[in-house]
């Protein structure tokens, strides 16, 4: 049956500008790191991503990195984009990311402009549109030079493959400046950075990176706000559930869940609790509580995990006193 969406969509999320951009975006982004890949069933990657949609989210976020393996996220996405969701395709934001590193080959990697053009060209064929909304640089790259960079960045935008351009994983002020000085001064300003940000990843607030972005008008889609899971009730008590990223990811392990872990993940449990609230829905309050965040790029395994974080900002604000609580037991 033809995939149909509620009109109800439109209004389910606040909006927010992205820095002095004339983009607008729902305060929650949907990211496809890990689970749509091949090792979990399309139907299942299906039903999240037309949940996400139904719910109000606009901004589907990927790169050529994942899955795993790698290209797969954006290969599924092509399908859904090719089976349910083509039709809104103008109601949609897709970004990719190249960069990191996908293969051993040093044009599988870096800043340089074969190795980003060759991949959005490779991205935009998996995904089978014409264009991205936003093509990120997805990680600094010391041994090419900026400029390199940023001209293969306005080549994408020149040439119709990308409407706009970001950089993510910059934690040098100075150097997130330049990259926004150098794409302004080409005409092609830079509408968003992709930093980390959680209660245990405060090195946005450390490096000074919230305040460098909105000096340079550039919005924060900040990612893994829940740091992965880590704050989300499901790690508290012994063990780690099987069906959880801690169990079988690459990037979280059962040594992530430390003693110390606990003592500070209960602890924050116990303040949301008092605020009838859960962990993951105050981790994700307290990212948005920040004016210079654009969009909190989540991530969920389940249709009922989204609706859950969904319902963050319904409750009430963190008064001075939890900010001050979060800060003794978060991760500077
Ligand atoms: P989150 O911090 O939101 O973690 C999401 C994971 O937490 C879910 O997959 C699920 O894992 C668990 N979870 C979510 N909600 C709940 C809940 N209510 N109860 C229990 N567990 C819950 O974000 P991600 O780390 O997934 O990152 C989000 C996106 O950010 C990525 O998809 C990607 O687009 C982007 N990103 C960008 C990077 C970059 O370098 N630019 C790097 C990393 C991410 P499970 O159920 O499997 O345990």
């Amino acid at each position: 049956m033809t995939y149909q969406p509620s009109e109800a969509r439109h209004d389910a999320l606040a909006w927010r500008r992205a820095g002095s951009s004339g983009l607008t975006l729902p305060e929650f982004s949907f990211g496809l790191w890990q689970k749509f890949g091949d090792r979990t069933p399309y139907e299942t990657q299906r039903e999240i991503l037309l949940g996400a949609f139904e719910a109000g989210i606009t901004h589907f976020d990927n790169a050529n990195r994942y899955g795993p393996p790698h290209r797969a996220a954006e290969k599924n996405l092509g399908r859904l984009l090719r089976q349910d969701l083509g039709a809104w395709r103008e109601e949609i934001l897709i970004s990719s990311k190249a960069g990191n590193p996908i293969g051993k080959s040093p044009y599988l990697r870096g800043g340089s402009r074969k190795s980003l053009l060759q991949s959005l060209d490779h991205s935009l064929r998996d995904l089978g549109t014409d264009y991205v909304d936003i093509f990120y640089f997805h990680h600094p790259d010391p041994a090419t030079p900026i400029e390199e960079t940023v001209g293969a960045l306005v080549t994408a935008v020149q040439s119709g493959k990308a409407l706009y351009v970001g950089i993510s994983n910059f934690y040098s002020r100075a150097a997130a400046h330049e990259a926004a000085l150098l794409l302004r001064q080409a005409g092609v300003p830079l509408v968003a950075h992709q930093p980390r940000y959680s209660i245990f990843d405060r090195r946005i607030e450390i490096e000074g990176i919230l305040e460098q972005s909105a000096e340079d008008g550039v919005g924060l889609i900040t990612y893994s706000p829940l740091a992965q899971g880590l704050l989300t009730d499901k790690y508290l008590d012994s063990g780690i559930p099987a069906e959880a990223r801690a169990a079988s990811s690459d990037f979280l392990s059962p040594s992530d869940i430390s003693e110390d872990y606990r003592v500070r993940a209960r602890a924050l449990n116990d303040l949301a609790l008092e605020r009838g609230q859960s962990l993951a829905q105050l981790a994700l309050q307290w990212v948005l509580r920040r004016p210079e965040v654009t969009s909190a790029l989540i991530g969920a395994s389940s249709v009922e995990q989204l609706h859950h974080n969904l319902r963050a900002p319904g409750f009430t604000a963190l008064t001075a006193e939890e900010l001050a609580v979060i800060d003794t037991h978060g991760v500077h």
